[in-house]
């Protein structure tokens, strides 16, 4: 049985590119990982394990798995996840890496959206084994705006709301770490310019010939 840590290296070999997409709290990653599977499915989208109870409209195995505590603690110590974390100080997110690595080798470009923390593991594995990723960061049009999302969508008590607030915070200081940004000012811009990044084309757009070089 592997380490927890000890298999990282076999991530991204093959010929496609893993892309990792963080920002901070309710910037729209959501909605544009959303946007992104609804128009561009010759990417694939990593379905991460959680020991958060599903929302309303959220489907297990596409949105997310949805995993007891047991569940995701057998997942660590069996050495499944690429990586893991407690987001908002409350419920554990991972990514589980076989499907990555299977995707990436098949040569389907692969996007993970995950925290800064998820994010940072992934760069470290992937830098320590000298292997080719890129990481986005998605960012509000401004501070302002970013408020207004987070406190518009109304999902979240208002203690929970300052949870994120916070890591929102943490989180937007974090951009210099990233290799680009993307703007969120409009979903499907963004997801335009993200999906360019991951080499994927819409369905039924022109071909590369006819797109300007
Ligand atoms: P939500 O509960 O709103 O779906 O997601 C909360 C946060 O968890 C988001 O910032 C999302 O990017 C992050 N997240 C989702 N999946 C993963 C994962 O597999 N790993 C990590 N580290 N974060 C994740």
């Amino acid at each position: 049985m592997p380490a927890p840590h000890d298999a990282q290296d076999d991530v991204v070999r093959g010929p496609a590119r893993l892309t990792v997409l963080a920002g901070p709290t309710a910037v729209g990653k959501g909605t544009v990982s959303a946007d992104i599977r609804a128009r561009y499915p010759q990417v694939w989208l990593s379905v991460s394990a959680t020991t958060r109870p599903p929302r309303p409209g959220e489907v297990h195995g596409v949105h997310y798995l949805f995993v007891s505590p047991q569940e995701f603690d057998r997942m660590v110590s069996d050495g499944e996840m690429l990586e893991w974390a407690v987001v908002h100080g409350r419920h554990r997110y991972g990514t589980p890496r076989g499907p990555v690595v299977e995707h990436l080798s098949g040569g389907r470009p692969t996007l993970l959206e995950i925290d800064l923390q998820g994010a940072r593991q992934v760069r470290d594995a992937v830098r320590s084994a000298g292997l080719d990723a890129q990481f986005v960061f998605l960012a509000p049009p401004s501070r302002e705006e970013l408020v207004r999302r987070l406190v518009g969508r109304g999902t979240e008590d208002a203690a929970e709301r300052e949870r994120r607030l916070a890591t929102a915070e943490v989180e937007m200081a974090a951009e210099p770490e990233f290799d680009v940004t993307i703007v969120n000012d409009d979903v499907t811009r963004a997801t335009d310019e993200l999906a360019h990044l991951l080499g994927a084309r819409a369905e039924g757009a022109a071909p590369a010939a006819s797109q300007p070089a």
